[in-house]
C-alpha cells in the first residue's frame, strides 16, 4: 500500500510531503510496545490520534523507536493515517521511569508533565497515551 501526496500533518493545510520522505517513514518498523524503560516501568500501550482526522490509529501504523537511556524512554516515530491520507512525526518527548515526562511544544519549548498519574509504585504498569501528534499537543 503507498500513500499518494500524503499530507505533512505538521503543516496540514498547505504542505505535502515528498514522496521519497513519505516512503522512508512507510518503510520503519512498527513502533514497538510494550517497551520496558525500567525493570518494573513499562509503556505497555499507546494511542496515536490523528490530528487531521481525529481517528485513532492501529498500532501497525504508528512507526519508529525507542531510545532507551537511564531509565527514561525517548521515541522517534510516525503516525500514517490512511483514513485522510496523512503522514507526520509525533511528538518529541521523553517518559521517566519515575513516571514525569518532557514533552516539546509546537514553539520548540519542552514542558514538564507526567505520563502515569500517579507516582511510581515499583510493579505497577500504565499505559501511556499520546493525544495527539505534534500538531495539537496538548497536555
Ligand atoms: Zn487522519
Amino acid at each position: 500500500m503507498t500513500l499518494e501526496n500524503p499530507t505533512n500533518l505538521e503543516t496540514p493545510d498547505k504542505n505535502y510531503m515528498a514522496e521519497a520522505e513519505a516512503e522512508a517513514i512507510l518503510a520503519l518498523p512498527v513502533l514497538p510496545i510494550p517497551i520496558n524503560i525500567s525493570e518494573h516501568v513499562s509503556i505497555t500501550s499507546m494511542t496515536v490520534c490523528c490530528p487531521v482526522c481525529s481517528t485513532n490509529l492501529p498500532p501497525e501504523d504508528v512507526r519508529g523507536s525507542w531510545q532507551i537511556n537511564n531509565h527514561t524512554a525517548s521515541m522517534d516515530g510516525y503516525g500514517i493515517c490512511y483514513g485522510c491520507m496523512s503522514i507526520g512525526p509525533l511528538p518529541t518527548a521523553r517518559y521517566r521511569a519515575d513516571g514525569t515526562s518532557l514533552e516539546q511544544q509546537p514553539d520548540g519549548s519542552w514542558k514538564e508533565g507526567r505520563w502515569l498519574e500517579e507516582p511510581t509504585i515499583l510493579g505497577l504498569i500504565k499505559d501511556k497515551f499520546v493525544e495527539g501528534f505534534k500538531k495539537n499537543l496538548k497536555l
